[in-house]
């Protein structure tokens, strides 16, 4: 077969450079498998695959990318974002915190003073998130949770039955931190209607590919960037990604976020999911965990993809282009072009611009920006408070196209 797609299929070289940082870290056998829920014990504890999805859709896989595997507490901060959506962030605050704990995931913890969770990541805090999600029964509450994680992936997720059943059979540890957070008043569900949702949505199988989708779609502001559909809005998206980058990896998220620099969100399961922000999404699996719960091989996979090709979202860019693509003087008006994104550097430069053309006598100052793909609040404030300046000193400033 010929057609394009294969074509460019054959040729990836995304596809090989995450195939080789597989190959370097296969021969890695360190960690064990989670045994607390009897299930995930029964494992190929060798799987070991891949997954990068771009904003774009492209998806790039390599090693075990379709095995399956329970999502665990990968699915929560997808949980929070679903939460956040029906009720708003403050509403959520109420029930749960921000910081990190700096304890395992399933710690026995509350905040002295409040009486929440201190985080949506660690197990407390993801049992109270759950219990927020609405509905008439707890049927059609984990419905909810799984149409949305599978809104998230891109296609239609199901539970694990024998791993929801041994997580419920051994999940007293859970169920206890549950009863803790109904006695401080957090939790807005009963202790088994909160328990039972929360098992299920751990016990829903994916792929590294489900993974990287799910990324891909916080990377892309909410928008899953296969089927094109909407499934949150933005600001619910940063805020998972958020709560990501500062607990995402339990008492292990400081040095993940020095070292790697790259949101991420870990299971006992064996996955982990990380985002570069407006890039991509990465699903990794491989089931041998470290002392804090977190994919051995998965986590040095994307250290290596972190390191080797500059990944870290703190990493120092170039110098952004200039936003203007022409600027020309005739008579009294000065007519600027602008294009791409209108951020705080870019008004910076234009109101240097702005202010020599009204020094040199121009009267009219023409804007065409038409071109500009997105404007950020920081700098529509800047041009209108410098509109105003330069009104009131008898120079026009007039936009051609709409900044929002
Ligand atoms: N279902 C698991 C638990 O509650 C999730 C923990 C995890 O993935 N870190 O223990």
């Amino acid at each position: 077969m010929t057609d394009e797609r294969d074509a460019r299929a054959e040729v990836d070289p995304i596809r090989d450079a995450l195939a080789a940082v597989v190959d370097r870290h296969r021969s890695n056998h360190a960690g064990a498998v989670a045994t607390y829920i009897p299930e995930l014990a029964d494992v190929d504890t060798d799987g070991f695959g891949a997954s990068v999805v771009s904003v774009h859709g492209r998806v790039h896989s390599a090693g075990d990318a379709d095995r399956p595997f329970t999502i665990q507490s990968v699915s929560k901060p997808f949980v929070y974002a679903l939460t956040i959506s029906d009720l708003g962030l403050d509403e959520v605050h109420r029930h749960v915190g921000f910081e990190p704990s700096g304890e395992p995931f399933n710690a026995i913890s509350l905040d002295p003073d409040t009486g929440r969770p201190d985080n949506p990541l660690i197990n407390a805090g993801a049992i109270v998130t759950s219990a927020l999600i609405d509905g008439p029964t707890v049927r059609d509450r984990f419905e909810r949770v799984r149409s949305f994680l599978s809104a998230c992936a891109g296609r239609e997720l199901h539970v694990d039955d024998d791993v929801f059943e041994s997580e419920t059979a051994t999940g007293d540890r859970n169920r206890a931190l549950a009863y803790l957070a109904n006695s401080s008043g957090v939790l807005r569900q009963s202790v088994g209607d909160a328990t039972e949702v929360y098992f299920r949505q751990c016990s829903l199988v994916v792929t590294t590919e489900d993974l990287a989708v799910m990324g891909a779609t916080l990377a892309n502001g909410g928008v899953n960037p296969l089927t094109k559909r909407r499934v949150m809005s933005e600001r619910p998206a940063m805020l998972a990604l958020s709560i990501m980058a500062t607990c995402g990896m339990y008492d292990h998220s400081g040095e993940w976020m020095a070292r790697v620099g790259l949101p991420a969100k870990s299971g006992v399961g064996g996955g982990i999911v990380a985002v570069q922000p407006a890039q991509f999404g990465v699903g990794v699996y491989s089931p041998r965990l470290d002392s804090w719960g977190n994919s051995v091989r998965g986590a040095a996979v994307l250290q290596t993809l972190s390191e080797d090709f500059d990944l870290h979202v703190f990493d120092h860019p170039d110098e952004s282009r200039s936003p203007v693509v022409s600027w020309t003087t005739e008579d009294d008006v000065t007519s600027g072009v602008l294009r791409g994104e209108f951020d705080l550097i870019s008004a910076e430069t234009v109101i240097d611009r702005m202010l020599a053309a009204a020094a040199d006598g121009n009267r009219r100052i023409e804007l065409d920006v038409t071109g500009v793909t997105r404007a950020r609040t920081v700098a529509t404030e800047l041009l209108r408070v410098i509109g105003r300046h330069l009104a009131d000193r008898g120079v026009d400033v007039v936009l051609d196209g709409d900044l929002g």
